[in-house]
């Protein structure tokens, strides 16, 4: 609570007061944003280095989603499923063409379409495959993260994310993230699914070994499983490609997409995948009030159309880069090791010079806005629309920091 003045001060104890402690923001009350920048309640501008966890990969703002939602903002905004609304089908059509599959399940979080990924997977298991009424398993990779429902925490290892939230669901099998003979030694006729993200986010943008993701879809492909990707966080983007999966050339039975499908403006989510896969589900068997209303799908439209052109892939490759050579330079100054995948990357931070927290709060005064993730590592995850002068001179804060 250092630092703050007296309005964030009010603020800061308003929410203290009234807001269940599930999170333990960094001391900044952010009023407004527009592309890398927010500015707090004080009118102190910080670069934006975390974009909502990859769902502002367009930037705080963008001119072409803002458009797109004030304009269905005044036409239409909810239907519910009940109805057909006009904005739905052309948003599914761009994203399935996007994603290069069939069909498209909308839904809202992203914990949402993980939960809708494994209802997905579980009745393709006894539809399809003929795995014996309720025996199917999904195999999941230590280190996970895919989101806070019951059923997901129960597959974590994350002991803050389990503990005193149990009895869990059943059906879940562990194996070392990047191993895939550990995945194929897994696999019985009770497997429906392999489940992982390409590129573990949460626990610190971990890049599995070259040739991780070939051999899963390999594996999958030859023992009749499906291969669900979380790219909730890596996809539409970040690292350089639209999905990470497109880094090995691999693409999946299942997507599962979210975060910046909806622009940094509302909650978006999808389950993209082929109609041998996704026509197992009929209806009345799965939906959401919310989820495919027309002004999620006319923001969801601008974003596929804006990730049509490879534009912002271009970027995320290109800074991706440049960044990347400049973390490099902090190696052994205050730096342990960086990870990273386009514009992404995980620093851990020695512990001599601080956990990963405090580094955050020492950036934050200086400007530049970072999330810490297990103790040690802070993850860089700018907007898309960043600038690389804005990179040089955020690194430059991390270099002072650590010398400070
Ligand atoms: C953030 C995230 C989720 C959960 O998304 P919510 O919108 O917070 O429910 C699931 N999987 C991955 C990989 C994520 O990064």
């Amino acid at each position: 609570m250092t630092n703050l003045d007296t309005a964030s001060i009010r603020v800061v104890a308003l929410e203290d007061e009234r807001l269940a402690h599930n999170y333990h923001p960094l001391p900044v009350v952010i009023a407004r944003g527009e592309g890398a920048w927010v500015t707090d309640v004080e009118g102190k501008r910080y670069l934006d280095l975390l974009s909502a966890y990859s769902a502002l990969n367009f930037g705080h703002g963008h001119p072409a989603i803002l458009e797109a939602a004030h304009e269905q903002l005044d036409r239409l905004t909810l239907t519910s499923r009940a109805y057909h609304n006009d904005r739905l089908g052309p948003f599914a059509a761009a994203l399935a063409e996007l994603a290069g599959k069939d069909m498209v399940l909308p839904m809202n979080t992203g914990a949402e379409a993980v939960e809708t990924g494994i209802k997905v997977a579980r009745a393709w298991g006894y539809r399809v495959k003929g795995i014996t009424p309720d025996a199917a398993t999904i195999i999941v990779a230590d280190g996970n993260f895919h989101g806070r429902t019951t059923t997901i925490v129960g597959f974590s290892d994350d002991p803050q994310a389990r503990d005193d939230f149990g009895p869990f669901a059943p059906g879940f099998v562990h194996v070392p993230f990047g191993d895939a003979a550990a995945i194929e030694a897994a696999i019985d006729e009770s497997t429906a699914a392999v489940l992982i993200e390409p590129i573990q986010g949460e626990a610190g943008v971990i890049v599995p070994p070259e040739g991780y993701l070939r051999a899963v879809r390999e594996i999958t492909e030859r023992h009749g499983v499906l291969m669900i990707a979380d790219e909730i966080q890596s996809g539409l983007g970040r690292v350089g490609t639209t999905f990470a999966c497109d880094r090995e050339g691999v693409v999946p039975d299942v997507y599962l997409l979210g975060k910046a499908l909806g622009g940094g403006i509302l909650p978006l989510s999808a389950v993209v995948a082929n109609a041998d896969v996704l026509g197992v589900i009929r209806p009345g068997e799965h939906g959401s009030t919310f989820g495919g209303n027309p002004l999620a799908a006319a923001v969801g439209l601008r974003v596929v159309e804006m990730l049509a052109s490879g534009e912002f892939q271009e970027r995320a490759l290109a800074l991706g880069e440049h960044l990347g050579v400049k973390l490099a330079e902090l190696v052994g100054s205050g730096v342990t090791s960086v990870r990273r995948a386009g514009l992404w990357a995980g620093v851990d931070i020695d512990p001599a010079f601080g956990t990963g927290r405090e580094v955050a709060e020492r950036l934050l005064a200086r400007g530049v806005l970072v999330k810490d993730t297990h103790g040690q590592t802070i993850r860089i995850a700018p907007p898309l629309v960043v600038r690389a002068t804005e990179l040089d001179w955020a690194v430059e804060q991390l270099r002072v920091v650590l010398a400070g």
